[in-house]
């Protein structure tokens, strides 16, 4: 008999784990199908988003993924260098873990712990939910969607059997041009390819020690070429990235000379061991449909950005998380028929912002003055290396990273059905993050006591906020949710910062931590917000 399964992933790179993890705390039944064995021997992500650290927060592994990633001590500069032990032409400070201290919107800043760090522990912790399973060296071979469930065709490539999964859903979280996306027969939309890139991951112990620069997150290498590379810290001991941006199209990875490009970007030859050479291709897509009904898709599979800015995965964790809650709704039995559909109206719009903020990052990098004499030791040299800082020193202000934030953390679901419009002005896009309570935006952060956090309250189901003297009566609220088995728990705020900050007197939040409705009154007819938020009506 074909096995039965509530919900059937596949790919377990970090968003298919993410989904797993977000449907397992929910006691969802699911299983990963993934072809490889979860070894991630690549560590091609590398900075973990504040809007991920919230989520690892509410899933109880923010703890690790701090203590895994990048040293409390070592500075998070990025640096412009036109070789280790040759010029610093600019420098983007960035402090410690250990000094940075609380950032007032969040309970969790962002983190650097690579993919090789990251995934494992992702992995890890779904391995330990009792409802997910993990099947690794399984492939998923086709599968066939109906009004009554999917069929998926899987074999194993230990034994090399066959077998057919039942599932009542399946999620396609299987990378760049997957198998799920490819049957729904929904093709890419975008500027498609921008540059072919490769990336080298060695191990270098020598490297930390032989320039003058200290330890930074990155470093930018320029030359007479232009910007032409990045090496990344990995771990702040010992492995490194080194990014080419610009190859020819036919470089062969196995014959790559990948000792000349270390040395040529640490400006002298030093010890090292290359651990492996990766070829990859810089993209602008995002998918015209993210599925429908019962089959979906999410991560990279539905929208491919350049790296820069570092958004990849975190955009896909934020499709696991929307798409979760609404998969777990729907098996629950309380969600209403259009719930799903609203994980497309959601996330695609971020998926948008996010490949162009992306792309556009990347364009002015490699467009910033090129001069061939930057690396001489010249008055030409010293003066193209003067207009190189200058024209950095106008870019990236203080409140770059802030800005860098409002496409991260400052996206909204406005427009979205499960969302109630208000009449608020809606948040700018790309405008310098601040935290702003609104319908569809992450409920902001503020501490309610020592450790405790507003975000510490989202999660299970959904969450009404009462603020004030609690005199609102919320009975019809909560009566609406119960006759509908909507999960909802009421909590009383009494500070009169955080009440400012949310702005109304009560405030509905979705179980991902979002604003799905703001008033200072419970509403007359509270069965028709509670019909919308959980997807029962039809606009
Ligand atoms: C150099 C570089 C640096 C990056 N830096 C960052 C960064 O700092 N921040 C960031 O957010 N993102 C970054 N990214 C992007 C990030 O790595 C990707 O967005 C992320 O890995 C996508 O995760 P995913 O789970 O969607 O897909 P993938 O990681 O591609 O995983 C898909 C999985 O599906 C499996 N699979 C595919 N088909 C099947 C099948 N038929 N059956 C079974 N299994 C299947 C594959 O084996 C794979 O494990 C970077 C990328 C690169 C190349």
């Amino acid at each position: 008999m074909a096995l039965q399964v509530p919900v059937l992933i596949c790919g377990g790179g970090p968003v298919g784990l993410a989904l797993a993890v977000e449907l397992g705390s929910r006691g969802i039944e699911c299983m990963l199908i993934e072809r490889g064995d979860g070894n991630v021997t690549v560590p091609k992500m590398s900075q973990v988003s504040t809007r991920t650290m919230e989520f690892c927060r509410r899933w109880g592994i923010a703890e690790e993924v701090k203590r895994a990633g990048w040293p409390q001590t070592h500075p998070g500069d990025f640096i412009y260098v036109t070789t280790m032990v040759g010029y610093e032409i600019f420098r983007q400070k960035f402090a410690s873990y250990a000094e940075q201290g609380d950032l007032g919107y969040t309970p969790e800043g962002p983190r650097q712990c690579p993919q090789i760090f990251f995934d494992p522990i992702l992995l890890r912790y779904a391995a330990s939910l009792p409802s997910v399973t993990l099947r690794h060296r399984t492939e998923a071979e086709s599968f066939e969607a109906g009004l009554d469930g999917v069929h998926a065709r899987v074999t194993s490539l230990d034994s090399g059997d066959s077998e057919t999964i039942n599932a009542a859903y399946l999620v396609g979280c299987d990378g760049f041009d997957g198998l799920v996306r490819k049957t729904l027969n929904t093709e890419y939309e975008g500027s498609g390819l921008l540059s072919y890139s490769l990336s080298i991951f060695f191990r270098s112990k020598a490297l930390g020690e032989l320039h003058d620069k200290g330890w930074a997150r990155f470093y930018r290498l320029v030359d007479g070429s232009g910007h032409w590379s990045d090496l990344v810290a990995i771990d702040g001991r010992e492995l490194w990235r080194l990014t080419l941006f610009q190859l020819d199209p036919d470089t062969d990875a196995d014959s790559f000379d990948a000792a000349s490009a270390l040395i040529r970007a640490v400006g002298k030859p030093f010890s090292s061991e290359v651990l492996s050479v990766l070829p990859w291709k810089r993209r602008e897509l995002v998918a015209k449909s993210y599925g429908a009904g019962r089959v979906f898709i999410a991560g990279d599979a539905a929208h491919q950005m350049s790296p820069t800015g570092g958004l990849g995965m975190n955009t896909g964790i934020g499709d696991a998380v929307d798409l979760g809650w609404k998969l777990a709704a729907m098996l629950q039995g309380w969600a209403g028929a259009r719930l799903l559909e609203s994980y497309e109206l959601e996330r695609k719009p971020v998926a948008t912002t996010s490949v162009l903020a992306s792309s556009e990052v990347f364009q002015y990098e490699t467009s910033l003055p090129a001069d061939p004499t930057i690396t001489d030791d010249s008055p030409d040299g010293a003066r193209a290396r003067r207009q190189l800082t200058e024209a950095l020193n106008g870019r990236r202000g203080a409140g770059n990273e802030r800005l860098h934030e409002s496409v991260k953390l400052g996206y909204c679901y406005e427009g979205s059905p499960v969302i109630c419009p208000e009449r608020e002005m809606a948040i700018a896009k790309r405008e310098t993050f601040r935290q702003l309570c609104r319908s569809g935006a992450r409920a902001p952060h503020a501490w309610i006591s020592e450790g405790h956090s507003t975000l510490d309250l989202f999660g299970d189901g959904f969450v009404l906020l009462r603020f004030g003297k609690n005199s609102v009566a919320v009975n019809k609220i909560v009566d609406a949710a119960a006759a509908c088995a909507v999960p909802l728990a009421v909590h009383d705020i009494n500070d009169g910062k955080i009440a400012e900050l949310y702005e109304r007197e009560l405030v509905l939040v979705r179980p991902d931590g979002h604003v799905a409705w703001r008033g200072d009154v419970c509403p007359d007819d509270a069965l028709a917000l509670i019909d919308q938020v959980r997807g029962a009506v039809t606009p």
